[in-house]
Order: structure tokens, then C-alpha cells, then sequence
């Protein structure tokens, strides 16, 4: 069973870097918090990258202190693996309803050392590694991961019993169930961040069929030191890339796939990661075709410039399909904008799709908040209050509210903390005077 108390002051959901940062802000401020998120571990998109754009910093040494930060914190509790299934207004506050999904392993009694996973016999794709690499039927979604419990996924046991086997604090549970949670709210954050669009959306270029057409987190953890390779090679043979293609634009600004906006952060992390690959292959060539070049923040521009001086080759061009050729090479069919529209045929032994951010999930009903027509929440005064919602009490951050890079995604929920703590103190206040 688990232990929640009855009232937080606030809720947070999504357990990204900005409802990590809007939890440690709000719970800063005194306040008790209960964080929400429905995968197995905190930590989001950020945890799974390789470095961060223009520092080029490692981003788990920048994001685990944090994960860490928000376990230990004593008026933080966190709530994996969990969907919020309605809030509903209360008083001043919020009725809500979770459902925790089964792990399968009572949580309490674990002590995360691994040894179900080790016994397990089935694998399954690792959807940290973005299905490139293997994981046990009962698995921790990766090392970093908090917390370090596993869970089973039952599409892939054959409940054999290997791993009840193998636990040393018999707390592997085959018939656990789904718990529903009720729990009391004085506010709500929601930070639920983004999902990429999908590989198929632009059919010419293949992103569903061709084994060398990846996606871009796949090529971070292709380019983490602890990704499915250790090193970068391409997924249908191993090979070592020797020409890398960048495709822009992939999945935003482009109304026929119901992405008419630009995703921000796409040109960024496709330098940062052309340079990555420069660092890692001397040798190996990298064009990054491109309308144009969307280096917006603190340090972006010269960051652009750095990729070019680094040998990145950047061609403005629009890509009109991808063809699969011989080996598993791909033909890229361009038009060449600055040599007068001029229509090439060009190969490489890899491509990345620079895909467009779409919101990591849609209310249908569970929040009374509205979205805007591109999905994303709702912000009725964004000049002036840019972390409040269409609802009194309910505050946005992150991705959540519109595609955004990290200082950003920080900085909102900084903004979404301070109004959060703000409500709280008024509907104090008020009650007090009711009083
Ligand atoms: C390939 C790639 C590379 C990038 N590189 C950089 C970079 O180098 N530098 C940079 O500044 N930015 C980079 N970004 C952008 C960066 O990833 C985002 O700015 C950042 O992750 C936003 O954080 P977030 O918390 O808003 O969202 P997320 O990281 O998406 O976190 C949202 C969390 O909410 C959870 N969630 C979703 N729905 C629910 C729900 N209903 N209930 C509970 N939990 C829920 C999700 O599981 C997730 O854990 C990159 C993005 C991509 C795609």
C-alpha cells in the first residue's frame, strides 16, 4: 500500500527538469509537495541527453544532483510511475485522483540491487536507448535512475519466476494491482513536458521504414558514453558513419502535419550534436540541411559559428525525400537554395531527422485547463504572468506551455513556484480573515 498523506500544497506533475525545479522551488518555500510523474523515474528528456547546448556540459551531471535533490527533500514526495486520472476544484484547492500502475515490486522492501533483472532470461527493446539497445523483461529504466526500483513489464515475462528467485528481500509480486490515490490539493503545476513527433508524420522521408533515419534522442544516447554502443556507430550494421545528414524542420513548421510552429530547440541540438560527432569521428563529414538557422538564446549564435569553424558543413536546402539505396545508405534528393535551386542527389551512411516537439500529454477532461489550437496550455496573459493557466490555482512550466530549451524550462518554473506560493499565501490569508 502506499503512504501518502491526505493534503500537499502543492501538486506537480511531471517529474522533467522544470517540475523538478517547481518543486524544489515551491517545497524552498516551506510549502509541501507531492510530485506526479507516470514513467518509472524522474528526470525527463534532460536525463537521457548527452551534453547540453552551447556549454557543451554533461547533461546528467547537471540533471541526477537534482533527481537526487527532489528524493531527499523533506517536504518533497514523489510518486512514480502514476497518472493523474481527474482533478476536480475543491474549496480553494483541488480534489485529486491517481492511479499507480503496478511495478510488481513492492517498492518499500527493495533495495535496488539489481539481481531480478540479472536473473531474467526475456529482453525486450530499451526505451531509455530509444529501442536501440536490450532490457530484461524486469528491468531499472537505467543507472541514474530514481528510483532505484525496477519494474516488471508484463509483455515480456513469461512469469517463470527466475526473478522471485533472485531477490534477496522477496518482493517481486505478480498479482499486485493498480491503486487509485485520493488526495487533497491546495495547487497545481503542471510541467508534462514534450514527446518528438512521430518518425512517420513526413512519409518521404521515411523515418518508420529506414534503419539508418534516426531520431534525435536516439543519437544522443548513441553519443553517451553509457548509450547502446559507447561510441557512435549506425543501428542496421555498425558501422562507422562516415557522412552524416541533418534534416531540419522535419516535424515543425509545416501545417500539413499539424505543426505549424517552430520547436525552438532543433537547430541547437543538431549543432551541438554535428559537433559531438566531429569530436568523436575527425573524419567523419556532417551537413545539416536547413531553411534557416534559429540560434535564439545566450551564447546560440556563436555556438552556430563554433560548429561551423569545427569543420559542420550547414547547406541551406529543403530535402524533398530519402531514399534507402544499396547497404542501407540513403539518397537525400535536395534543392540547393544557394546554387539557384539546383536539384542534387546526395548520399550518406546516416541521417538524423530533426523532428518537431509536440506536448507530452493532452488533458481530455482530467484538468479543467484549456489548450491552445498547436495543443500546448493555454496562457491568457503571457506578456505579464507566463506560468499562469486558464484556471485560478492550476500554474504551467516547462515544455508544457510551448516548445523551449532548459534555461528556459527552469526559468518558467521558478515563475510557476513564486505564483504557486503566492495563491497559497492569498487563500491562506483569506481564510484566516474568514476566521
Ligand atoms: C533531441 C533533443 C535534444 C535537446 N538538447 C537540449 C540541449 O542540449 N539544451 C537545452 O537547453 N535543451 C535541449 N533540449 C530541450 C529539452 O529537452 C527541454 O527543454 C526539456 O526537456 C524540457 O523539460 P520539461 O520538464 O518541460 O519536459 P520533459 O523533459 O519532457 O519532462 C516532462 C515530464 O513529465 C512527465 N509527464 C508527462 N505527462 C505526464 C502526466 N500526465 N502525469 C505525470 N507525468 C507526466 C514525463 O514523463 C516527463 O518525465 C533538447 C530536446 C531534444 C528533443
Amino acid at each position: 500500500m502506499t503512504k501518502i498523506k491526505p493534503f500537499y500544497d502543492g501538486l506537480v506533475l511531471g517529474g522533467g527538469i522544470a517540475g523538478m525545479q517547481a518543486a524544489l522551488d515551491l517545497a524552498g518555500q516551506g510549502f509541501e509537495v507531492l510530485l506526479v510523474e507516470k514513467e518509472p523515474t524522474i528526470g525527463g528528456v534532460m536525463v537521457g541527453l548527452n551534453k547540453v547546448f552551447p556549454t557543451l556540459d554533461c547533461s546528467s551531471c547537471i540533471c541526477t544532483p537534482r533527481m537526487a535533490e527532489v528524493a531527499h527533500h523533506d517536504r518533497i514526495s514523489v510518486l512514480c510511475y502514476t497518472d493523474l486520472v481527474r482533478a476536480r476544484r475543491r474549496n480553494a484547492g483541488f480534489e485529486v485522483i491517481l492511479r499507480k500502475k503496478p511495478r510488481y515490486v513492492v517498492e518499500e522492501d527493495c533495495i535496488g540491487c539489481s539481481l531480478c533483472e540479472l536473473a531474467c532470461p526475456y529482453f525486450a527493446p530499451h526505451e531509455f536507448d530509444q529501442g536501440l539497445g536490450a532490457r530484461a523483461a524486469i528491468y531499472i529504466p537505467h543507472g541514474n535512475a530514481i528510483p532505484q526500483v525496477p519494474v516488471l513489464d508484463p509483455d515480456y515475462c513469461m512469469l517463470d519466476g527466475n526473478c522471485a528467485r533472485a531477490c534477496p528481500k522477496n518482493c517481486i509480486d505478480f498479482a499486485q494491482q493498480a491503486e487509485e490515490l485520493s488526495v487533497g490539493v491546495g495547487s497545481i503545476i503542471v510541467a508534462t513536458g514534450l514527446r518528438l513527433t512521430p518518425m512517420g508524420a513526413k512519409k518521404q522521408y521515411g523515418g518508420d521504414r529506414h534503419a539508418n533515419v534516426m531520431n534525435p534522442l536516439a543519437m544522443e544516447r548513441v553519443q553517451s558514453s553509457n548509450g547502446p554502443y559507447g561510441h557512435i556507430l549506425r543501428p542496421s550494421d555498425g558501422k562507422i558513419p562516415r557522412s552524416v545528414a541533418y534534416v531540419q524542420c522535419a516535424g515543425s513548421r509545416d501545417q500539413s502535419i499539424g505543426v505549424p510552429y517552430c520547436s525552438r530547440v532543433c537547430c541547437m541540438y543538431a549543432l551541438k550534436q554535428a559537433i559531438m560527432i566531429r569530436h568523436q569521428r575527425h573524419d567523419t563529414q556532417v551537413t545539416i540541411y536547413h531553411m534557416d538557422i534559429r540560434a535564439f538564446g545566450k551564447g546560440y549564435e556563436q555556438f552556430y559559428r563554433r560548429a561551423q569553424s569545427e569543420g559542420v558543413r550547414v547547406v541551406k536546402a529543403k530535402v524533398a525525400r530519402i531514399t534507402e539505396v544499396e547497404n542501407g545508405d540513403l539518397s537525400l534528393r535536395v534543392e540547393l537554395i544557394d546554387e539557384g535551386g539546383r536539384v542534387a542527389d546526395i548520399r550518406h551512411d546516416l541521417v538524423v531527422l530533426s523532428q518537431g516537439t509536440i506536448p507530452g500529454w493532452r488533458p481530455e477532461g482530467a484538468l479543467p485547463l484549456e489548450v491552445d489550437d498547436d495543443g500546448f496550455f493555454a496562457i491568457p496573459d503571457i506578456a505579464a504572468r507566463p506560468a499562469n493557466s486558464t484556471a485560478e490555482g492550476i500554474f504551467v512550466a516547462g515544455v508544457a506551455t510551448g516548445p523551449k530549451d532548459i534555461p528556459d524550462s527552469i526559468v518558467e518554473a521558478g515563475a510557476a513556484a513564486m505564483e504557486a506560493a503566492m495563491y497559497l499565501d492569498r487563500v491562506r490569508e483569506s481564510a484566516g480573515e474568514m476566521a
